[in-house]
């Protein structure tokens, strides 16, 4: 054994013996938290049940609310014997006296909050870090919120927190430090901050934003700080929220007023991979600096989330996946922290006596005082870890969040699962009572014997490749990944493609039929919305005699096409997805310059393009061999399909790669030959996704771009008797037009020409009286003005409950005032220009409709001068008769509809003609339940925004007037394109029948696979 380990565990020891001399349960208080803990660790569902019942009860306002909620949580526990001891006055009492247990629940669930919420308000906690300095333990405050969603609430914060400055600053005067040496690194007052609290728009795409809003804000908290000798934190959050953390506090820590500045301090996640990196940056700056600083060593408190993000997102996990390698992380950290002590303060930021015995023993080891640095610990946590710290003569400080019940709950819940975590510390210690020999084991030596097949304990590895559980339809399909922004090299791609799609403005690009490129005498021009006089390229515009010739092309490549084996079909496919993901931020640049997409939007369109082409190739390898229906002796049945003939191909601009990739890709692989006309918007993404094609290998005539007026050569090909199929995508007006079109049988037609059609919709969001309001405000406002709500999919009604109504409009109109408005180039804008002056003009039609209808409750006062900016606009008082609650308006134009009760809720959403997408947001089980099976809309979400639906994950495509019930990127989406086929052959003979009947004919095939 090193002399360090056996020093660590030498003061480990000494640790546990002070904790044991005075033993508290983790759960110290008795009662209803320890039940909860108790229950929650033995059954993780139940846990989860409790958690998220904990979670909504602050927002119910009667007890018959809280009744209800319960019940609809916990009908089907089947430990409910157990729960109903827990919940004292448990179910059964519910039932009968409910005014009673209401409130008793409401009771417990504060009383277990007021455990870890150290105060109410800047007054109420003083109580508390007065009794604590008794103690010798000091402390540091954070102000609890909501999730600040506009810039009101962010100014109302940051006011609050110069209030508790000032207020701590007061009553602790004349306060001494416990140790009385080296005191000056350690200021009595200590405030942590959270940047998210102060700037609403925080984009992990533009740091560069946050920091210019941020610096402002901050100065004044920073200089009042300095002035009454206080020091300030800075927290860290979620790994999208660190790269502008970093930047934010070694931006103003430069400033010449804080330059010399010593009280500092920024906090390093040990479960972060770049943790280290970060670190050792920040040590550099500091010594550039010329001032000391301090640094909080946690290992983070954001482990759940940030692999389940990045498993939706097909991301590196941005955190370790073994609970040892945090704890190792930790030490390497540690040392690196204390061998610079000369210009870092350290805290170290742990319950784990492990990392505190490590840091305790290797300070010693190099000499460094114990006065010169600290160990913090939360309030409500680990008190006879404190205790024993105080009592061999460290520093420590406790982490004192102050706040209301509400805003404090996912603090709370944070804490419970950290309390009841199978990883954690506390819960080995205090719970399972695990021996010291084994909580103080060098959790290098645990990774060495886990890399020599003995396992970490616990669950402490999970596997970020299976995602999705084997047994269910589609496991193994994997969407691409989406491009993580917050990470500064994929930043730098995306400018370096906008400065070079720049530079090809004004390219030309010609029509392709039958592998020949044609140029034409008419030449078409698309323009930058932002900046109409900026000319994106030039594409030749077909008229009937092109829109012939490519029929014409498409018609006589078809044969060999329906020929060619399924398996190269879908090899096309996948080279192209290849290509597409090679060229993928230069077609993203070329998607914000011709339709206004913002950065992280018009990526979503490339990667759905890509998905598109791999979710169709998988999907065909699974339909494609002909198939035996039943296993009857004496009798082979297969079923197979054929492809339906040529496919015209008519695509909008607001999807311009994705839905155009989609249709093309459905009827490449499943044998037809196309014909894609591309929106006259955005025709030179179409040109690009032809380029892909041919670069595939795509053979001459079964692919051919056509670019024109959807009046005149769009509806050419639709009438066209050689067309058999069209996929369309667009607006109600031409989609229905097509419908009826495509049913009249024209002399020589050889098939009933199949339509797919997808149109519009009206989509409503319920915003129930439960809802969580932090969630339901911000994805509802990415919902409606997300892409200037240009997707079909956009947000235009939100209904709420009446219950709640003026809390949700307080917040909601401060969240729209808030939102980014600008050229979508830079990045991090949220709302940019709409797609051409005849929409421009068409929303500001509706919006004047709107006035007259309505009541004008919101719009945006500044946009750019110059391009299609409308400004998002919000209506209330909007009545279901009415135009703009009836009508797509394809702009950032949001009615808000006050109804009485769910009922009304729903009656209210259903009455549209149209069922593409609707939301719901709501914590009630039984609601839940019923908007599941109520709600006419082709794809419902709950307790989300409705946008973004994701291939093979979220099928996507509506009925009623939204379309013809066929689902996007579903499994059933290529039997569209295909005319299914039966072969039955009697195989007996005399009686006699073969034994075996394969379940694949392959040879049924011609040419044989
Ligand atoms: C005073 C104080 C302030 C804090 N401030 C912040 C802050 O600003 N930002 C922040 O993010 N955190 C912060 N934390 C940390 C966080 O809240 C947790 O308390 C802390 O991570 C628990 O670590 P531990 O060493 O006490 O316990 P341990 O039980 O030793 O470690 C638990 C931690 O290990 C990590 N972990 C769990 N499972 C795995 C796994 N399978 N693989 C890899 N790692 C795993 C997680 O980080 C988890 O929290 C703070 C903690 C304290 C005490």
């Amino acid at each position: 054994m090193t002399s360090l380990q056996s020093e660590i565990e030498q003061r480990g020891r000494r640790i546990f013996e002070l904790v044991d001399k005075y033993p508290e349960s983790l759960f110290s208080k008795a009662g209803f938290y320890q039940r909860l803990m108790t229950l929650s660790m033995r059954d993780e569902q139940l846990k989860l049940q409790l958690f998220r019942f904990v979670d909504v009860l602050p927002s119910l306002h009667t007890s018959g609310e809280i009744i209800e909620h319960l019940q609809e949580y916990f009908a089907d526990a089947h430990d409910s014997r157990k729960l109903s001891e827990f919940l004292e006055a448990g179910v059964r009492l519910t039932r009968t006296v409910p005014w009673i247990s209401g409130p008793i629940l409401r009771w417990n669930v504060s009383e277990m909050a007021r455990q870890f919420i150290a105060g109410r308000n800047p007054n109420d906690v003083m109580r508390t870090l007065r009794k604590r300095w008794t103690q010798k333990i000091g402390f540091t405050v954070d102000l609890l919120g909501e999730t600040v969603v506009s810039e009101t609430e962010a100014d109302e914060y940051a006011a609050r927190y110069l209030d508790l400055l000032e207020g701590l600053a007061r009553e602790t005067k004349n306060w001494t430090d416990p140790l009385g040496k080296n005191s000056e690194l350690f200021p009595v007052v200590n405030l942590s901050v959270k940047i998210s609290a102060l700037y609403s728009q925080i984009n992990p795409a533009d740091p560069a934003d946050a920091v210019a809003h941020l610096t402002p804000k901050l100065r004044p908290l920073l200089r009042r700080a300095r002035e009454l000798g206080a020091f300030i934190n800075f927290d860290m959050e979620s790994y999208a929220h660190k790269n502008t953390t970093l930047e934010l506090f070694k931006t103003v820590f430069t400033e010449e007023e804080f330059k010399d500045w010593p009280h500092a301090g920024i906090v390093a996640q040990a479960y972060l991979r770049d943790s280290e990196a970060d670190l050792r940056d920040l040590i550099e700056w500091s010594r550039a600096r010329g001032t000391r600083f301090a640094v909080r060593l946690v290992k983070g408190a954001y482990w759940d989330y940030e692999t389940t993000k990045s498993r939706q997102n097909g991301w590196d996990c941005p955190v370790y996946l073994q609970k040892p390698e945090s704890d190792a992380n930790f030490e390497t950290l540690t040392r690196l922290l204390l061998e610079n002590e000369s210009v870092v303060t350290s805290a170290f930021g742990s319950h784990n006596v492990r990392s505190i015995a490590h840091s305790q023993a290797l300070a010693e080891k190099l000499g460094i005082d114990r006065s010169r640095f600290e160990f913090q610990l939360l309030y409500g946590m680990a008190g006879p870890i404190k205790r024993a710290l105080v009592e061999m003569g460290y520093r420590v400080r406790e982490y004192c969040p102050v706040g209301e019940l509400l805003p404090g709950m996912s603090y709370l819940v944070r804490r419970l699962l950290e309390n009841t975590s199978n990883e954690g510390f506390l819960r080995a210690k205090f719970s399972e009572n695990l021996p010291a020999k084994d909580l103080l084991r060098d959790p290098c030596e645990i990774l060495r014997g886990s890399r020599n097949g003995v396992r970490p304990p616990s669950n402490a590895t999970i596997n970020m490749t299976t995602t999705t559980p084997k047994t269910q339809r589609g496991a193994s399909y994997e969407n691409a990944p989406l491009t993580n922004i917050a990470l500064p090299e994929n930043q730098e791609k995306m400018r370096a493609a906008l400065r070079e799609q720049r530079k090809q403005f004004g390219r030309r690009v010609p029509l392709t039929i039958n592998g020949e490129k044609i140029w034409t005498d008419n030449m078409f021009s698309s323009v930058n919305p932002s900046q109409p006089d900026q000319i994106v390229g030039y594409a030749a515009e077909a008229g009937i005699p092109e829109a012939e010739r490519a029929v014409a092309a498409a018609r006589a490549a078809f044969e060999k096409w329906r020929r060619t084996s399924f398996e190269e079909r879908c090899q096309l496919l996948e080279r192209a997805a290849e290509i597409l993901e090679r060229r993928r931020f230069e077609l993203s640049a070329l998607e914000v310059f011709e339709v206004g997409k913002p950065w992280v939007e018009a990526d979503g369109d490339i990667r759905e393009a890509i998905d598109f082409c791999t979710f169709y190739a998988r999907q065909m390898r699974l339909i494609g061999r002909p198939r035996l229906t039943q296993n009857v002796p004496g009798e082979e049945s297969y079923q197979h399909y054929w492809p339906r003939g040529v496919a015209l191909v008519i695509a909008p601009w607001n999807f311009p790669m994705a839905i155009l990739c989609g249709m093309v890709s459905a009827a490449l692989v499943t044998g037809n030959t196309v014909i894609m006309k591309p929106s006259e918007q955005s025709v030179i993404i179409g040109a690009m996704l032809m380029e892909i094609y041919e670069e595939a290998g795509v053979p001459p005539g079964i692919l051919n771009f056509l670019n024109g007026k959807g009046s005149v050569i769009g509806a050419h090909m639709v009438d066209h008797k050689d067309v058999d199929l069209i996929a369309f995508t667009g607006s109600r007006e031409v989609g229905l037009g097509i419908w009826e079109s495509a049913g009249k049988t024209r002399e020589g037609q050889r098939e009933l020409k199949r339509v797919i059609c997808e149109m519009g919709g009206k989509n409503p969001m319920i915003v129930d009286s439960d809802a969580d309001l932090d969630e339901a405000i911000v994805d509802s406002i990415y919902s409606a003005f997300g892409f200037q709500g240009q997707k079909c999919s956009a947000l235009s009604r939100l209904i709420v409950l009446e219950e709640n109504y003026d809390r949700v409009m307080e917040r909601l109109l401060g969240a729209a005032a808030s939102v980014r408005v600008g050229n979508p180039e830079e990045p991090g804008i949220v709302v940019g220009p709409v797609i051409d002056e005849a929409a421009y003009r068409r929303i500001l039609d509706y919006i004047e409709v709107g006035k007259k209808e309505a009541t004008l409750a919101y719009q945006a006062k500044e946009v750019p001068p110059h391009g299609y900016f409308i400004p998002p606009t919000i209506f209330t008082g909007v009545k279901p008769n009415m135009r703009i609650a009836r009508e797509e308006i394809f702009g950032p134009v949001l009615s808000v509809l006050k109804v009485r009760d769910l009922d009304e809720a729903i009656e209210v959403a259903n009455g549209t003609d149209y069922a593409l997408t609707g939301g719901f947001f709501s914590r009630s089980p039984a609601n839940i339940q019923r908007i599941k099976a109520q709600l006419e809309a082709g794809n419902v979400y709950i307790n989300r925004p409705c946008t973004g639906a994701i291939v093979g994950r979220h099928p996507f495509g509506g009925f009623k007037m939204s379309g013809s019930g066929t689902k996007a990127g579903g499994e059933d989406y290529l039997l569209n394109f295909l005319v299914p086929r039966v072969v039955t052959e009697n195989v007996t003979r005399h009686g006699l029948a073969p034994e075996k009947t394969p379940e694949y004919r392959d040879e049924f095939l011609w040419p044989k696979q």
